[in-house]
C-alpha cells in the first residue's frame, strides 16, 4: 500500500486524508496544534464557546454538488443549518440597511430607503439572481479535464463569466458610490476593506450564494465541523499525529524521502502533501530553494495581492441579544485597532447556538479587518509580551465601551473579554501574516489556479486555500480532494469519491 504523509490538519488536510483513505492509501496527518481544524476552529473561555471562523459556509443547500461533497467528508452529517434572515444589518444615521436572504424583501426594503436608486437596486438584484444558478465546480480540476469536459465546464460558467465581465473590473468602492443614498453605498462598501481594491463581483457572488440558501451556518460551529471530519478520517483508518510540527524535509534525487518533526519523529512516505500555509512550505520546509514564480509575484506585490487578517474581540455577556440583528454594523467614536482607527464596528451574536453560552447568556464577537500596516504594528508589539498584552486589553476595553454606548443595557454584564490578533492566527496556524484567507482578488490582480505541483520535486504537492485565492472553506475542501485525484492519476488508479 502506498503511503501519504499530510502536513497540516486543517480542512484541506482532513479532506486530503479522507480521500487518501477512501482510495486505498495509508495516510497520516501531522498537525502542529493539539487540535485539528486549522483556521476552522473555536475556543472555550469560562463557560462560553467562541467561534473562530464560520460566518457562512458555502455548501449548505441540499442537493447541490458542494453540499454533497461536504457530506462525503462527514462535515454536515446529521447537522441542522441555521439560515439567517439577513446576512448583515448596516446602520447609518438612523437608517438600517439589511442584506436579506429573501431577494424580493431586500429589493423592496432598499427601494423604500432610496427610491432614487431604483435603477441601481434593480441591477444589483438582477445580477444576484443570475448568480443563484452558479455552482462551485467540485468535479475534476481543470488540469485533469479533456477538451470536451473543458467545453462543458466553460458553458456551465456562462452566467458567472457574464457577471465577472460586468462587475469584475469595477472596484467595490466605485460600485458602492454609484448608489446615491449614503446608507446604501456605505453598506455595500463595507463588504471588504476599502483599500483592497476588491471588485464589485465579490459582493454579487456572496449574495448569490446567500440568497439561494447556499451559505448558511452549520449548528455546533466551526470546531465541531472540523472534528466531524476528523472522526470520518479516523473511521476510515487514518492516523493523526498531534501536536507534531513538520520542521524540515529530506530530499534526494528530486524526491522528498522524509519529513522531520519537532517531537523528534521522522515520517517516510511515497507522497507528501503540504496542506499547511504555502509560505511554510516554500520558506521553512523547502528553505527557499523551490520557490514558485506565481507565488513570488504575489508575495512581492501586496498592493495588487493584499492579504487580510483580523482582530477578533469576543465577549461573554450575561443577557440575551433579543431584538439585536445577528450581525450589526454600527458607527462608533473612533477606536484604534492596529495601525488605524475604525469608526464602525461589526458585531455578531450567537443566540441561535444555545450551547455556546450558559443559559440566559450570549456570546458576541466583533471582527475588525487588519491589513498590511496593521500587521506591522502587531509584529512590533509582539516583541514585548507585556506591551502586546496591554494593547490587546486596551482594544478589548475600548470596543466594549463603544458597544455599551450603542447598547447601554449591556453595561456591567460582561463576564469574558477575549482578544485575538493577526499574531494569534500566525502562532496557532502558521498563517502567513495572520491571513485568514489567501490573496484577495482585486481589480488589478490575476487569478491564480495552481495545481500544487512544486517544480523540481516529484512527490510533494501543496494543497489548501492558497491554491485558489481567495481561499475559504470550500476551496480547502475541494483542493484536498483534487490533490488525491491527481495522485491517483499519477498512480494510474481510478479515483473513488464515495
Ligand atoms: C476569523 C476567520 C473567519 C473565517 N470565516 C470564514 C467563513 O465564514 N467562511 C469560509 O468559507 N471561510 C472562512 N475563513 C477561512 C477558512 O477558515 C480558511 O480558508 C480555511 O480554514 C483554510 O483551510 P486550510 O486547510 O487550507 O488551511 P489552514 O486552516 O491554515 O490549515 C493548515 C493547518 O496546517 C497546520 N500547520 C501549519 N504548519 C504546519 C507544520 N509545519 N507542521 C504541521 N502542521 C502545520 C496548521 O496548524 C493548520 O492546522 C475564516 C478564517 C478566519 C481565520
Amino acid at each position: 500500500m502506498k503511503k501519504v504523509v499530510i502536513i497540516g490538519g486543517g480542512v484541506a488536510g482532513l479532506s486530503a486524508g479522507i480521500f487518501a483513505q477512501k482510495n486505498g492509501f495509508e495516510s497520516v496527518i501531522l498537525e502542529k496544534h493539539h487540535t485539528l481544524g486549522g483556521e476552522c476552529t473555536g475556543w472555550d473561555r469560562q463557560g462560553y464557546h467562541i467561534d473562530g471562523c464560520i460566518h457562512w459556509l458555502v455548501g449548505t443547500k441540499q442537493g447541490t454538488p458542494i453540499n454533497d461533497l461536504w457530506k462525503t467528508v462527514g462535515a454536515l452529517d446529521g447537522v441542522d443549518v441555521y439560515q439567517p434572515d439577513s446576512f448583515l444589518t448596516f446602520e447609518h444615521n438612523g437608517t438600517q440597511v439589511n442584506f436579506y436572504r429573501d431577494l424580493e424583501r431586500l429589493k423592496s426594503s432598499w427601494l423604500e430607503i432610496s427610491p432614487e436608486d431604483e435603477e441601481a437596486i434593480n441591477d444589483f438584484c438582477q445580477a444576484i439572481e443570475k448568480l443563484q444558478s452558479f455552482e462551485i465546480p467540485t468535479g475534476k480540476p481543470m488540469d485533469m479535464m479533456n477538451v470536451l469536459e473543458k467545453v462543458k465546464f466553460m458553458l456551465s460558467m456562462k452566467d458567472a463569466g457574464m457577471i465577472m465581465q460586468k462587475y469584475g473590473k469595477i472596484s467595490l468602492l466605485d460600485y458602492a458610490n454609484s448608489f446615491k443614498h449614503p446608507a446604501l453605498s456605505g453598506a455595500l462598501a463595507y463588504f471588504v476593506p476599502e483599500d483592497f481594491g476588491a471588485s464589485a463581483s465579490s459582493i454579487i457572488f456572496a449574495m448569490g450564494s446567500f440568497t439561494k440558501g447556499q451559505a448558511g451556518i452549520p449548528l455546533g460551529g466551526s470546531r465541531a465541523l472540523a472534528l466531524r471530519m476528523k472522526e470520518r478520517y479516523l473511521s476510515l483508518g487514518g492516523v493523526v499525529e498531534s501536536p507534531c510540527e513538520a520542521t524540515s524535509l529530506s530530499i534526494e534525487n528530486n524526491k522528498v524521502t522524509s519529513v522531520i518533526c519537532n517531537n523528534g519523529k521522522t515520517f517516510t512516505a511515497d507522497y507528501f502533501i503540504a496542506a499547511c500555509d504555502a509560505k511554510v512550505l516554500f520558506e521553512r520546509l523547502l528553505k527557499g530553494e523551490y520557490n514558485d514564480p506565481e507565488f513570488e509575484k504575489r508575495y512581492n506585490n501586496p498592493t495588487d495581492y493584499p492579504l487580510a487578517s483580523e482582530v477578533r474581540i469576543a465577549l461573554g455577556y450575561a443577557g440575551k441579544m433579543n431584538e439585536i440583528p445577528r450581525t450589526l454594523r454600527f458607527p462608533v467614536a473612533p477606536v484604534k485597532v492596529g495601525a488605524n482607527a475604525v469608526d464602525y464596528l461589526t458585531l455578531t451574536h450567537y443566540d441561535y447556538e444555545p450551547g455556546f453560552a450558559p443559559e440566559g447568556h450570549s456570546v458576541i464577537t466583533v471582527s475588525v479587518n487588519q491589513e498590511a500596516a496593521d500587521y506591522e504594528v502587531w509584529q512590533a508589539l509582539s516583541q514585548d509580551k507585556q506591551a502586546y498584552r496591554e494593547e490587546k486589553g486596551r482594544i478589548g476595553e475600548d470596543v466594549l465601551q463603544a458597544i455599551v454606548t450603542r447598547l447601554p443595557h449591556m453595561e456591567g454584564k460582561i463576564k469574558v473579554l477575549d482578544v485575538a490578533t493577526p499574531k494569534t492566527f500566525e502562532s496557532y496556524c502558521n498563517a502567513y501574516r495572520g491571513s485568514f484567507m489567501a490573496f484577495w482578488p482585486t481589480v488589478r490582480s490575476k487569478e491564480l489556479a495552481h495545481t500544487g505541483q512544486i517544480k523540481g520535486l516529484d512527490n510533494i504537492v501543496l494543497s489548501g486555500q492558497w491554491l485558489q485565492p481567495p481561499g475559504g472553506l470550500p476551496t480547502a475542501l475541494i483542493t484536498g480532494k483534487d490533490t488525491i485525484m491527481r495522485i491517483c492519476k499519477q498512480e494510474r488508479k481510478k479515483f473513488v469519491l464515495n
